[in-house]
């Protein structure tokens, strides 16, 4: 990118002109010429990003119920993949465990007394 900004104005105009590079629509970023594509990877990877989102706000039960779906449809499968996950990478796993417990001791302590409580007023 640094030797397209060491060009000067007419440079970047002629090669643009010649179809070597293009000017991002959205951002004046500077890109190389490739055939129909008027945005630059970065605006090309936001307007996706905001795609995405967007539809994920607007179909979020939809959304949810598919992965749900999915996920009720796929549960041997899901369990097998985590199990054998879990397996090959035991310590990684641990330790990613071990490290949460520690970052949220807090939460999972008030849960504990939560449920103890619970379970007293049930007896
Ligand atoms: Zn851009």
């Amino acid at each position: 990118m640094t030797t397209k900004l060491d060009m000067n104005v007419e440079e970047i105009f002629e090669k643009i002109k010649n179809k070597e590079l293009t000017i991002c629509e959205t951002c004046d970023n500077i890109f190389d010429y490739v055939p129909q594509k008027v945005f630059c990877d970065e605006c090309k990877r936001k307007k996706a990003r905001a795609r995405n989102r967007k539809y994920y706000e607007e179909n979020l039960e939809k959304v949810l119920a598919r992965q749900r779906k999915y996920r009720e449809e796929n549960r041997e499968k899901r369990n097998a993949y985590q199990r054998k996950y879990r397996e090959e990478n035991l310590e990684k796993v641990r330790a990613r465990e071990r490290k949460y417990r520690e970052e949220n001791r807090e939460k999972l302590n008030a849960r504990k007394r939560e449920r103890y409580h619970a379970k007293k007023k049930e007896e």
